[in-house]
């Protein structure tokens, strides 16, 4: 842990950390659900203590870390494999292409990073209760963070999200809430729960310390490329706070001393969930009325961090793009195949986009150090990829029934 204090990423007013919890006390009284957030507080640590104590050789990440060691959940989260994959970056003509496999976090998604320090964070305010709003990963990260920590996890999700991430909850001890609605209405909900009945709200970009606990998976990249900035990394988007988190990742660095220059961020978002694609693009917000995706980690009409998330593309020369249903169906396959990775759609989203970024104007240079981030595991949802292949029938257990 550092000192620091929450600033606005709005008005850029401070506030010390037992002043606020949410958003800007200012700011967020123009917040309304519905519309993206406004006043989302920002980490502001003391960038001079980080410098003067870290230590490459010896990295210490809880100086980057805004709760106390002693809550932290027993339960490790992050440390995922950088993967350096070779034979499908030479294919896309990115021969130094890495995958960075957070489907390997003990839910299956990197939806853990942020839970396991919000659940940190309840236990230091000495809540019994984190509530939450998600379309699947957010919650399942947080019942079984919450179960590893002995806290109690209420869960708001569209009741449409796949089965084995309402199995994950349910197993795991949390009161699920299936929602008749989409994730915009369980967003809501849970906010008007939180409000009236109290308890710890971890919605993503709500609470601050979502995006600085997905924040620690850029500080992972970093160390495990040797301490080196990538030149670019391609992130799937569906609210907008795993884009932001590798911003912040990045920027913490750079305030700190360690780094000189920020990695490109290229934004992946569904076809038709594709609100802050078009924010980057026009400079103007509007909902993605209908934002209905196999991808449905990434599927939303109002992003939570929409402002934050177009801000880091900007600030990092970045740039989005979407892609279709079939496009990210296909990229799941070829990703499952060329490495091993097994991804959910949302996930294979961020293949899809540097597969058809590599075929346009935009394509990264040859020379280009590019990290493409495998947000969760593929048998999160087996019902999209059964949409394209077959299980073979099964044969007589005899060498002729065999046709090989
Ligand atoms: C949540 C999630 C995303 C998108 O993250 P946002 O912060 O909502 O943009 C991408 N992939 C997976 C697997 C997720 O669970
Ligand atoms: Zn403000």
């Amino acid at each position: 842990m550092t000192p620091f204090t929450y600033r606005c990423t709005d008005c850029g007013r401070e506030y010390a950390r037992e002043q606020v919890r949410y958003l800007c006390p200012e700011c967020g009284k123009r917040y309304r659900p519905g519309i993206p957030l406004v006043g989302v507080l920002e980490v502001v640590f003391d960038y001079e203590a980080i410098c003067s104590t870290f230590k490459c050789e010896k990295p210490d990440w809880n100086l980057f870390c805004a709760v106390e060691p002693e809550f932290f959940p027993p339960m490790a989260v992050g440390n995922t494999p950088l993967v350096k994959v070779q034979r499908l970056g030479e294919g896309l003509g990115l021969p130094q292409l890495w995958v960075k496999n957070d489907g390997l976090n003990p839910s299956g998604s990197l939806k853990d990073r942020a839970s396991f320090l919000v659940v940190a964070e309840a236990k230091r305010l000495g809540e019994k209760r984190v509530v939450t709003a998600s379309t699947g990963n957010a919650a399942s990260a947080l019942a079984v963070v919450c179960a590893s920590a002995g806290l109690e996890a209420l869960i708001f999700v569209p009741e449409k999200a796949p089965k084995g991430k309402l199995v994950q909850m349910v197993v795991a001890g949390a009161t699920v809430v299936p929602v008749q609605g989409t994730y915009d209405d369980a967003f809501r909900l849970s906010l008007e729960f939180t409000a009236q009945r109290g308890g710890l709200n971890r919605n993503t970009a709500y609470h601050p310390l979502t995006l600085e606990g997905k924040k620690t998976v850029g500080l992972e990249i970093w160390a495990q490329l040797g301490f080196q900035v990538p030149d670019a990394v391609i992130v799937s988007v569906g609210d907008g706070v795993i884009l932001g988190g590798v911003h912040k990742a990045f920027v913490d660095l750079q305030r700190a001393g360690f780094i000189d220059r920020l990695p490109r961020l290229i934004g992946v978002q569904a076809e038709h969930s594709d609100a802050i694609h078009r924010y980057v693009q026009t400079g103007r917000y509007s909902d993605a009325p209908t934002p209905a995706t196999r991808a449905d980690s990434i599927s939303v009409v109002c992003p939570s961090n929409a402002h934050g998330a177009r801000k880091a593309v900007l600030d990092s020369h970045g740039l989005t793009l979407t892609v279709t249903d079939d496009e990210i169906l296909d990229a799941q396959g070829s990703l499952a195949r060329s490495t091993g990775i097994f991804t959910e759609p949302a996930g294979a989203a961020a293949m899809a986009g540097l597969l058809k970024l590599q075929k346009g104007p935009d394509r990264l240079p040859a020379n280009a150090r590019v990290v493409l981030l495998a947000t969760g595991h593929g048998l999160k949802d087996i019902e999209s990829p059964l949409t394209r292949i077959a299980i073979p029938a099964a044969v007589e257990p005899r060498m002729e029934a065999l046709n090989l």
